[in-house]
């Protein structure tokens, strides 16, 4: 089509069907973003807008880094595309090499994806054909926990416990089970980092082997720190009795870091901040900074190894995606890798983090604010609901803050905080004094 035939560019609103979104509700009243740079976003009406979510959590670099989009475009012009299967391109080989040195130690193995919930679907599916592997073909159970949030394909949706995701769809995959989730204002109100209360919970696991024999059980999904529904960081001691009670069993541990991932926490990985090795790590987000889709899954050797005895000429895992380490990914990704090296942003996460949680627990009486959780360079503000409209106020303090210019995430509730690694004293400080603001103002 000659470029004067094509049509004119319209403003029209009703095409796009927008993911977990009111559409009704924002088409009424768009908010659109158009560029960003660093800390911040730049609305279609001109004013900026504070990054407190880091995008959706992903942009842990801060936005428009040249570094990364230098390396995109340099890797579009020399290598589009080029497919994995029997085949390769250095580029997935090197950043494959460069995570593996960045992850905990043991987790040497590296599938791509393209996104969180299918680092989660290829995590399961690694684990129950891991089992089989072994021959031991009976461990299909997967076990998830309530309050979980792994996704939107069909394993993760089923591993997962927000129940507005699951009951829009009826059944799951059958053999799923899961663990009670941590939260407890009751007892952990308002702390700070790891809540004293609750470790005794991660002995569900022991209830759900003794009903169903550890024989059937595949593995475990938890995030270390559930982020989409609410901020949740584990009670003391939780990981490490999760753990325990897997290795009695034979069952594998996976960790969803596709949030924690990345420095958000302060270290590279949760799993190393809580000092709890799982089996498999899933991650997507911030390991390309958010600028092209990918997700990566880390495996033990132990794992890998146990798919490698069969004849060489065999499919070891019948699993990927066209996708799976995309040229422009893995170009991305090891700019972002460099940055997040070069500037030492997991170490300022954990510096930053501390000046987070002082601006966000002094809130702690304003009006509305049941409860404060902190970890890490993240942070949750719970409001108390509206009797009969849930999820209300929270709303009206999200889009406050946005005219307001800031950036905030909610959940039910809950108000989610987790701003770039990059962010400075200075920001962090009108970040909170934004929230406070706001807080104040609605009702
Ligand atoms: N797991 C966790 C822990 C997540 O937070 C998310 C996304 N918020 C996902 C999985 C799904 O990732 P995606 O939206 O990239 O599919």
């Amino acid at each position: 089509m000659p470029a004067s035939a094509a049509p004119a560019p319209t403003n029209n609103l009703d095409a796009f069907w927008m993911p977990f979104t009111p559409n009704r509700q924002y088409k009424a009243a768009p908010r659109m973003l158009v560029s960003a740079k660093d800390m911040h976003y730049r609305a279609a009406d001109g004013h900026e807008v504070l990054d407190g979510a880091a995008g959706l959590w992903c942009v842990n670099a801060g936005h428009g880094r040249e570094k990364i989009v230098e390396a995109v475009r340099a890797q579009v012009a020399e290598l589009d595309f080029a497919p994995n299967f029997n085949m390769g391109h250095p580029k997935a080989f090197e950043f494959a090499s460069r995570l593996t040195a960045l992850a905990p130690k043991g987790l040497d193995r590296v599938f791509f994806t393209n996104s969180g919930s299918e680092s989660v679907d290829t995590a399961l599916k690694i684990a129950l054909a891991y089992h089989r592997a072994r021959g031991d073909a009976g461990r299909t159970r997967l076990i998830g926990r309530e309050r979980g949030y792994h996704g939107v394909g069909f394993g993760g949706l089923s591993v997962g416990g927000m129940v507005a995701n699951r009951k829009a769809f009826g059944l799951g995959l059958n053999g799923v089970d899961h663990l009670r989730h941590t939260h407890d204002p009751a007892r952990n109100g308002f702390s700070r980092g790891l809540p004293e209360h609750g470790a005794e919970l991660a002995d569900d696991l022991e209830r759900l082997v003794a009903l169903h024999d550890a024989s059937t059980i595949a593995a475990v999904i938890v995030e270390p720190v559930a982020g989409s529904t609410g901020v949740l960081p584990p009670p003391k001691g939780y990981l490490e009795r999760l753990r325990a009670i897997c290795d009695r069993h034979g069952i594998l541990l996976i960790f969803d870091e596709v949030i924690t991932g990345f420095g958000r926490l302060g270290a590279a990985f949760a799993s190393e901040l809580f000092g709890v090795t799982p089996d498999i790590i899933t991650t997507a987000k911030a390991v390309t900074n958010g600028v092209v889709p990918m997700g990566a899954v880390f495996a033990s050797s132990k794992i890998y190894d146990a798919f490698m005895s069969g004849p060489e000429h065999v499919i070891e895992l019948f699993h990927g995606y066209t996708y799976s380490g995309h040229p422009m990914a893995c170009a991305a990704g090891l700019a972002t890798l460099d940055i997040y090296q070069e500037e030492g942003l997991f170490e300022r996460a954990a510096v930053m983090g501390e000046r987070l949680a002082d601006g966000l627990h002094a809130l702690k009486g304003l009006p509305h604010v049941i409860d404060v959780r902190t970890v890490g360079l993240v942070g949750a503000v719970e409001l108390e609901p509206i009797e009969g409209a849930p999820t209300r106020r929270a709303y009206a303090a999200f889009t406050k803050a946005f005219d307001d210019g800031l950036l905030l995430r909610t959940t039910g509730d809950t108000i989610a905080l987790s701003p770039p690694l990059i962010i400075s004293e200075a920001q962090v400080d009108e970040l909170v004094g934004k929230l406070a603001d706001v807080l104040k103002a609605i009702d």
